[in-house]
């Protein structure tokens, strides 16, 4: 059991500011199509899980817009930077009380690294990957089983591992 740390972070332009206490639930890279095309990011997407209660909007809550998915996911971004700050399940169909962050918006590693605990563990969407990750991390071609993906695992290179 680790102990409870209480993260700082915020948009770019520092408009909406957030408190979040760790650990996270999970920390896993996205390699999807979509994080990739909403953050114009080439690489994967680290992400972060906590409870819902953990996380409190400090600063700036009127400056949040909201872009829902088809799922009813509710990516919260801020209007005046752009910066996506986080995804709430609460619009879901069977509400899911949590919150996922991005561990580079927190101020500790801005300009660092992701702390230890924070560190992702896996990785998902790995067949959709623009480019390999020699990291050794479990690599999942989809999601694991419980969050309801296939739970097929792919090695570095996305060869199937049997
Ligand atoms: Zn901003
Ligand atoms: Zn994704």
């Amino acid at each position: 059991m680790s102990e409870e740390k209480e993260y700082e972070g915020g948009c770019f332009c520092s408009a909406v500011r957030f408190k979040v206490k760790g650990p996270a639930m999970v920390s896993q890279i996205c390699h999807c199509s979509i994080c990739r095309r909403l953050q114009g990011s080439s690489l994967g997407l680290a992400i972060s899980f906590f409870g819902a209660d953990k996380f409190e909007v400090t600063e700036g809550k009127e400056e949040l817009s909201e872009h829902l998915s088809p799922q009813k996911y509710s990516r919260m971004f801020c209007r005046k930077c752009g910066t996506r700050v986080f995804l709430s399940f609460e619009k879901c169909e069977r509400e899911i009380p949590m919150v996922a962050l991005y561990p580079t918006l927190l101020d500790s590693v801005a300009h660092s690294s992701i702390p230890e605990e924070l560190a992702p563990s896996r990785h998902i969407y790995y067949a959709d990957r623009l480019y390999d990750f020699h990291d050794g991390k479990p690599k999942f071609a989809d999601m694991p089983a419980e969050f309801g993906g296939s739970g097929k695992q792919l090695d570095d290179k996305g060869n199937p591992v049997t």
